[in-house]
C-alpha cells in the first residue's frame, strides 16, 4: 500500500462523548495535531447524553481504584474547568440515608472508605440533622457531601469542544471509524466521514468509543495477544418528578450489594427538576425504553426515603446504557485502560464516574503518552 501521500496526524481519538472530547481538550495541549471521529451528526450523542449529571465525589469505589483516584482528581478538575469556562454546574450536596440500624453500621464504613480515597469532607449527621437539612426525607442517620455537584453535561462537552478546537484539534462528526492497521511506526486509519472513503495516518490511536469501545478494538490490527474484556449492557431508566422539588439536596439511599448502581437516588437538573433513578438492568442489547410498567417498583425504592411520594407524580423519562465489564451478579470491575503497544491506547468500561472522571482521564493518557 502507498501511503506516503496520507493526511499525518500525531493523534486520532475514536468517539466524542464526555471521555473522547476530555482527552482532546488535555493533548491540545500537548500535540499540534490531533483528529476526533465522532459517527453521529453531533458530540455527545451517546452515553454521555444519558446519565446523570452528577459530578460525583469519590465515595463508593474500591481504594486505589482507577475509579476511585480519576473521580477524586476528577472532581476537582471539573469544578475548576467550569469555574474557568462558565459552565453550568452547582455543588449542591449529596444525603446519602440510612433507613434502619443495620444501615448506620455500613455508613460508617463507607465514610472511613471515602477517607481512604482522600474524600475527606463527609460529615456523619443523626435523625434530627438529617430532618432539619431535609424535612421531607425519612431516615435514622445520613452522610452529608458537600463537594458533590450537578453539571450541564452538554455546555461542559461544548466547553472541552471550544478548548480543543482553538488548540487546533479536528472534530469530525459523521465520520465512522471502519478499521486501522499498523504501518511501521503509525497507524493507517481507514473512515468513512459524510460518506466518503477517507484514509490518513496517526502516531498514537486512541479507543474512547463507549459502547462500541469492544468492537472498535476488533477493527484494530496488529495488537498482538491483546484481548479487549467482555462487555454487559446493563440499562438505567429514569422517571421524572412532576411539580416542585420536595428536596434541596441530591438524595442517595444506601448503595445496592456489589455496586451494582448507586441505588434509585434523586437528582436534580440544573432548573431545579427532580428526577428518580437510574436502576440496574442488565440487557443483551442497548434498548433506552421507558415502560410506565416499571412505576410500582420505583415508587417502592424511593418511598423507602421519600414516604410522601404520590406515584401518580412519576412520569417515565430517559434511560441510559452502562459499559459494564462485569456480568450480572459478578464481582464490580474497574476501568480499563489498556496501552497495547506504543501508540495504541483504549478505554474499556467507563461507566459511572466517567462524567466526573474525565479531565483526570484525559490528565492519565496525557501522562500514559509522555512516558
Ligand atoms: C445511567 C447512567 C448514569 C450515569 N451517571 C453518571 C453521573 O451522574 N456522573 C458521572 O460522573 N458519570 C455518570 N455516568 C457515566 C458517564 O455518563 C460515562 O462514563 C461517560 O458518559 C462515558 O463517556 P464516553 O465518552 O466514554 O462514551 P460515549 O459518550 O458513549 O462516547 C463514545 C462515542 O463514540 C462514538 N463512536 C462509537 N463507535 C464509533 C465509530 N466506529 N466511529 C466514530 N465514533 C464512534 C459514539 O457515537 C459516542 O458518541 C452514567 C452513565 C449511565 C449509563
Amino acid at each position: 500500500m502507498s501511503v506516503s501521500g496520507l493526511d499525518h496526524f500525531n493523534v486520532c481519538v475514536i468517539g466524542a462523548g464526555v471521555v473522547g472530547l476530555a482527552i482532546a481538550k488535555m493533548l491540545s495541549d500537548k500535540f499540534d495535531s490531533i483528529v476526533v471521529l465522532e459517527r453521529e451528526k453531533m458530540i455527545g450523542s451517546g452515553i454521555s447524553s444519558r446519565n446523570s449529571e452528577v459530578v460525583h465525589a469519590g465515595i463508593y469505589y474500591p481504594t486505589g481504584s482507577l475509579k476511585a483516584q480519576l473521580c477524586v482528581r476528577g472532581k476537582q478538575l471539573l469544578y475548576e474547568f467550569c469555574q474557568q469556562y462558565k459552565v453550568p454546574h452547582r455543588k449542591i450536596a449529596k444525603l446519602i440515608v440510612a433507613s434502619h440500624e443495620q444501615q448506620v453500621e455500613d455508613l460508617i464504613k463507607l465514610k472511613h472508605k471515602a477517607e481512604d480515597n482522600g474524600v475527606l469532607d463527609l460529615q456523619q449527621i443523626d435523625k434530627q440533622g438529617l430532618a432539619e437539612r431535609e424535612p421531607e426525607v425519612a431516615g435514622i442517620a445520613a452522610l452529608f457531601s458537600p463537594s458533590t455537584g450537578i453539571v450541564d453535561g452538554h455546555s461542559l462537552m461544548l466547553a472541552y469542544q471550544n478548548f480543543a478546537e482553538q488548540n487546533g484539534c479536528l472534530i469530525c462528526l459523521n465520520s465512522i471509524f471502519q478499521a486501522a492497521e499498523k504501518h511501521g511506526d503509525d497507524y493507517i486509519v481507514d473512515v468513512v466521514s459524510v460518506g466518503e472513503r477517507y484514509k490518513f495516518k496517526c502516531d498514537i490511536l486512541i479507543n474512547a468509543a463507549g459502547l462500541d469501545a469492544q468492537a472498535t478494538a476488533r477493527c484494530i490490527e496488529g495488537v498482538g495477544e491483546f484481548v479487549a474484556p467482555p462487555l454487559y449492557y446493563c440499562k438505567g431508566s429514569y422517571f421524572s418528578l412532576t411539580g416542585c422539588s420536595p428536596f434541596k439536596h441530591l438524595i442517595y439511599p444506601m448503595p445496592e450489594a456489589n455496586t451494582m448502581g448507586l441505588g434509585v437516588h434523586a437528582t436534580l437538573d440544573l432548573s431545579g427538576q427532580v428526577r428518580f433513578g437510574p436502576d440496574t438492568e442488565y440487557q443483551p442489547q442497548p434498548d433506552y425504553s421507558v415502560p410506565e410498567k416499571k412505576r410500582a417498583k420505583f415508587a417502592e425504592a424511593i418511598k423507602r426515603y421519600y414516604p410522601a411520594l404520590d406515584p401518580d407524580k412519576l412520569v417515565p423519562a430517559y434511560a441510559g446504557v452502562r459499559p459494564k465489564l462485569q456480568a450480572q451478579g459478578a464481582a464490580v470491575r474497574d476501568f480499563e485502560i489498556h496501552q497495547t503497544q506504543t501508540g495504541l491506547i483504549q478505554l474499556f468500561g467507563i461507566e459511572s464516574p466517567g462524567l466526573t472522571a474525565s479531565l483526570a482521564i484525559g490528565e492519565y493518557i496525557g501522562n500514559l503518552v509522555s512516558q
